[in-house]
């Protein structure tokens, strides 16, 4: 038996409204997310978190919001902490990445044991995911399309997404329709 796992991608409060990374949205997105955790048959649910502590560059006080960014999710701060509206209970897992550098896909990081995402699945005989949080065109777009190569079957389920930019999310669409990830759903707009 093989099934399907839930990936939520960084609901956290930086990058939800009134974080200093904020994706407009991203609070919304991390109240609808709870809708997915009973009734979709999903073998496993796991969270990803960025969770910085010295990441070096990716931090900017002079940001170019592509490579650099303002402090965000730094360990110990209110920032690095989920969403208060996403319910936690039902993660069976988190995978924290981005400790000494920049980490936008899940799959670069790791559980409180040390076991990477890619491992933790396969342990638990998932072959498919649904990705989802925040945000769109960054660590959704990098957890996604490392999902893919990894060989799960990847879809991203876009009404419970947020992006950065309409423009960058257009692109970050197409990159993943390339790889082979179903885009499941339309884009909300958060405006
Ligand atoms: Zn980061």
């Amino acid at each position: 038996m093989t099934g399907r796992a839930l990936i939520v991608v960084d609901v956290q409060n930086d990058f939800c409204e009134g974080g200093s990374l904020a994706v407009a949205g991203g609070s919304t997105v991390a109240s609808d997310v709870n809708d997915l955790f009973s009734g979709r048959g999903y073998t496993a649910i796991v969270a990803t978190r960025d969770h910085h502590i010295d990441p070096g560059p990716h931090f900017s006080d002079d940001p170019d919001y592509v490579d650099s960014w303002p402090p965000h999710c730094r360990v110990g701060t209110p920032g690095v902490e989920f969403h208060p509206a996403v319910e936690t209970e039902p993660f069976d897992e988190v995978f924290s990445k981005g400790e000494y550098s920049a980490a936008y896909s899940g799959f670069e990081g790791v559980s409180p044991s040390g076991e990477s995402l890619a491992d933790w699945l396969h342990r638990h005989d998932v072959d498919a995911v649904d990705v989802v949080g925040l945000a769109t065109d960054y660590c959704v777009r990098a957890t996604a399309l490392d999902a893919a190569t990894e060989g799960f079957r990847t879809r991203v389920l876009l009404a419970f997404t947020a992006g950065v930019s309409p423009t960058t999310v257009a692109a970050a669409l197409t990159e993943l329709d390339t790889a082979g990830v179903e885009l499941v759903g339309q884009v909300t707009s958060h405006d």
